[in-house]
């Protein structure tokens, strides 16, 4: 995973996925059944990643595969369009997945990964938000939206793992001093290389956090 290089792939992928919601807009992403983005039949099968991963120097939880496509149909859809479905269909899969006990033992503060505030107003939400709610919710720790995002840095898909790394660096700042105490749990939708969460991981530790692991919904 680390430093794997698909640019052909990565720059296929958006436009395929917006011309089969453009065709098929209510078609599960699984199967094609009608008028849901993931049915029942093909989320009971969607594959669970149990172990967290180290991803330079950070563990990383994720509940699933990115590479799945009724993940990918739910993380396109809490991103650009049925956010309540999706974030439904990601609460359930929390409360099944094996990992949920564990990270439950430990009282997080829970950190969005933030986008750049032009960015989010354009979009209208930030998903790495809604899903750090949801793990409030599961009952994983409170929410603490600490970070702001002070560079704009555009799309990484198209760039390897030490291209990312320089993109994504100082790109993030904490509005606060860090509890030294407190264990921060960032949160975001989909991990690659793990180069975003790194940086932010850095700017909490620059504001005296001592303890951050690292949770997304998908891993690539
Ligand atoms: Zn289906």
């Amino acid at each position: 995973m680390e430093g794997r290089q698909r640019p052909v792939v990565d720059a296929l992928r958006r436009p395929v996925r917006w011309l089969l919601d453009a065709l098929f807009p209510d078609a599960c992403a699984g199967c094609g059944a009608e008028r849901t983005i993931v049915c029942d039949a093909c989320w009971a099968a969607m594959p669970f990643m149990s172990e967290p991963q180290r991803l330079a120097e950070l563990d990383v939880w994720s509940v699933t595969r990115f590479q799945a496509p009724v993940v990918r149909g739910v993380v396109h859809a809490l991103k650009y369009g049925r956010r309540p479905e999706a974030a439904a269909r990601i609460a359930e899969a929390l409360a099944r997945h094996p990992a949920a006990d564990l990270l439950r033992a430990t009282p997080w503060r829970i950190v969005p990964v933030p986008m750049h505030a032009a960015r989010e107003r354009r979009r209208g939400a930030n998903q790495a938000r809604t899903l750090a709610w949801l793990l409030a919710e599961a009952g994983c720790g409170t929410v603490d939206d600490v970070l702001l995002r002070v560079r704009r840095t555009g799309t990484q898909t198209a760039l390897d793992r030490a291209q990312r790394e320089r993109n994504v660096k100082d790109a993030f700042r904490s509005r606060t001093f860090a509890d030294p105490q407190a264990a921060y749990l960032l949160v975001d939708d989909v991990v690659t290389t793990g180069a975003t969460l790194t940086s932010a991981a850095r700017a909490l530790t620059d504001a005296g956090a001592t303890r951050v692991a690292a949770w997304t919904f998908a891993a690539d």
